[in-house]
């Protein structure tokens, strides 16, 4: 695994450019090309979930002429931050995705194309971008659910307190369903019982 000495500042922000020109290399069936390094990329979304990456993503990738085309394979890894699903404070991510893509590289091929509507054509200038199968590879890998930390307890459902720093008093509404709402009726805001009208001549007692 290639280390990721690599100190040059990532621009925040920016999508970084990373094409690479398959032809005329790779214009013979069974050539190859080995690729690894690290991609000043900073963030890149799942939906509205910002992903943010503090040391970029490092990949290791292969691309090999198939006779029909050029298939790109090979991994990706990033250590990301992010949203926590429940909380919203930051949440750590390691991704490790599997990156792949099919370049088609000759205009006789446009048949297969057809049929494979995944498969891209390289253009005039023979080019390829690579940032977009990495990132479609990274997003595959980012969780559905994202936790801080496996027991994070949310934010309080009314009024929206980080209950893994603080406890709020909000008291839990009652369940009109359950068997006792009847009797939590009959008690005040305090839980004391409420008194009844016929004792109106008891003074309350105020502290
Ligand atoms: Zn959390
Ligand atoms: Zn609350």
């Amino acid at each position: 695994m290639e280390s990721a000495e690599n100190t040059e500042s990532i621009a925040p922000a920016a999508t970084p450019q990373f094409s690479y020109r398959l032809l005329p290399e790779l214009v013979d069936t069974g050539s190859d090309v080995t690729l690894a390094g690290t991609l000043a990329l900073s963030q890149f979304n799942r939906g509205a979930l910002q992903i943010r990456l503090s040391d970029g993503v490092s990949y290791n990738l292969n691309l090999s002429n198939t006779g029909t085309g050029v298939l790109l394979s090979g991994t990706a890894h990033a250590e990301a931050l992010t949203d926590c699903t429940r909380c919203s404070e930051e949440a750590k991510i390691s991704l490790q995705a599997e990156v792949e893509s099919y370049f088609i590289i000759d205009q006789r091929y446009h048949d297969i194309a057809e049929e494979d509507d995944t498969a891209i054509i390289v253009g005039r200038d023979g080019k390829v971008d690579l940032v977009e199968p990495i990132v479609a590879g990274l997003v595959l890998e980012v969780p559905f659910t994202v936790l801080c930390k496996d027991d994070c307890a949310g934010l309080c459902s009314r009024c929206y307190a980080n209950l893994n720093i603080e406890e709020c008093t909000c008291i839990e509404e009652p369940d009109p369903d359950h068997p006792f709402a009847a009797l939590l009726a009959l008690l005040d805001d305090e839980g004391n019982l409420r008194e009844a009208p016929e004792e109106g001549s008891t003074q309350e007692m105020v502290t």
